[in-house]
């Protein structure tokens, strides 16, 4: 049944491309878009890169318009986040207590960051998620010459190479022995190391963090668990994200790393999910899983918005992501991973131009691009198709 009053929780980039697909694929009821924040939906990828750097204005990160906004014919209901959701009348209660009655919720609510211990109130510590922490963090930056970064995943590298060409000094450290190594396995991770360390980043890395020390209120440094502290004026944490379901406790809904839901992206009966907060039954990997990139944001917004419409489909998407760290552009296509076996199979990594295939129990599981879009893009469609013939191996 088509329903009435759709409202979406999270009004970012899921959960816009929720109500506009809705609106595409011909939904003509209620449509309410219920934000935290109190910016008008924006992107998050240019805030550790271009917005960070200064080179984009925090304007031009604007998904959309106000006009293009307007049209879609929605109430947009920012700056009151959800705080509550009675599954079973599909009642959400706001933080101002504003109390919604829609017939079907579609959480879009995405992640929160994590902290380390202690580190909360001192001066010179950051996250980034938001516009408004990637503005803290640049004028922050502006004004000082040391930055550690604490988390070699993919935000921390991303920052450390922003902030390195910034001219920062920077340190970044991490329990793993190489930046990315758990997204991308001990081959691309080298290339990424010898990419950091070749613009002058300081790799700290194969040794966990034990906490921050402050002095007068602004934090002086990072503690290794070795006990040795390195110097820091300012600090970002980027030990990862958890997903934003606090607002959903005591609903009854499944909660584990994710809104657990159906290979339909349902939670239950019309309650959906979509985006970084979505752990969703894949029904090719036979399990759930959750992704946390902006292609996903968009892909399952189509998948979900079908479903609320009647379509009753799996969403079963190959998973892509990109980062851009320093000259590189890398492009991942699949599941890839450490425990993948890794193979150079065009151009070649000493000259920053190359494809790699990940392969996994016979099967290719994924392909890598640095600096070869294409190249990488055509491959795609081998993800999950028998390894034929071993290609050489490039140079
Ligand atoms: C700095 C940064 C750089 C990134 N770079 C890349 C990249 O290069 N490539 C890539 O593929 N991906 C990248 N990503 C990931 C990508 O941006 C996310 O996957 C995407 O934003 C997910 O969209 P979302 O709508 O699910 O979640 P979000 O964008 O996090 O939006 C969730 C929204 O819900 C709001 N919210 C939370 N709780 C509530 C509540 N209780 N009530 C109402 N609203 C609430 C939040 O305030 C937020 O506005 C990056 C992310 C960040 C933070």
């Amino acid at each position: 049944m088509t329903p009435s009053h759709v409202l979406v929780v999270g009004a970012s980039a899921a959960g816009l491309a929720t109500a506009e697909a809705l609106r595409r694929k011909g939904y003509r009821g209620r449509l309410t878009l219920l934000g935290g924040e109190l910016h008008p939906p924006y992107d998050r990828p240019p805030l550790s890169k271009q917005v960070l750097a200064g080179t984009r204005s925090p304007d031009t990160t604007r998904l959309r318009t106000a006009e293009v906004l307007a049209a879609l014919d929605a109430e947009l209901l920012l700056g009151d986040p959800a705080a509550g959701l009675d599954p079973g009348t599909r009642t959400v209660r706001t933080a101002s207590g504003r109390e919604l009655k829609p017939d079907t919720v579609v959480v879009a609510t995405g992640l929160r960051p994590r902290s380390l211990p202690g580190a909360r109130g001192a001066e010179g510590v950051h996250v980034l998620r938001t516009l408004d922490d990637a503005l803290a963090l640049r004028s922050d930056l502006l004004a000082s010459r040391r930055l550690v970064v604490v988390g070699e995943g993919v935000l921390g590298s991303e920052i450390a190479a922003t902030a390195r060409s910034m001219g920062l000094d920077v340190t970044l450290a991490g329990p793993r022995p190489a930046p990315m190594l758990a997204q991308f396995g001990p081959l691309v991770s080298g290339r990424l190391a010898a990419l950091h360390t070749g613009h002058g980043v300081r790799l700290r890395l194969g040794e966990a963090v034990g906490g921050l020390t402050a002095a007068r209120g602004r934090v002086s440094g990072v503690r290794l668990d070795t006990g040795e502290v390195l110097p820091a004026e300012v600090v970002v944490v980027a030990i990862g994200a958890d997903p934003a379901t606090g607002w959903l406790a005591g609903s009854g809904l499944s909660i584990d790393d994710g809104l657990l839901c159906d290979s339909r992206c349902r939670a239950a009966e019309g309650i959906y999910a979509v985006g970084d907060v979505a752990a969703w039954h894949h029904e090719l990997f036979g399990a759930p899983i959750r992704l946390e990139n902006r292609t996903n944001a968009t892909e399952q917004a189509l998948a979900v918005a079908d479903n609320i419409l009647g379509a009753d489909r799996p969403y079963v998407p190959v998973p892509y992501f990109w980062t851009d760290q320093f000259d590189a552009r890398i492009q991942a296509h699949g599941r890839l991973g450490p425990d993948a076996e890794a193979t150079v199979v065009e151009g070649d990594p000493a000259t920053g131009r190359f494809v790699v295939r990940y392969q996994r129990d016979g099967r290719v599981a994924g392909v890598l691009g640095w600096n070869m879009p294409r190249q990488a893009r055509l491959r795609r469609p081998e993800i999950g198709r028998p390894v034929l013939s071993p290609e050489p191996s490039a140079p």
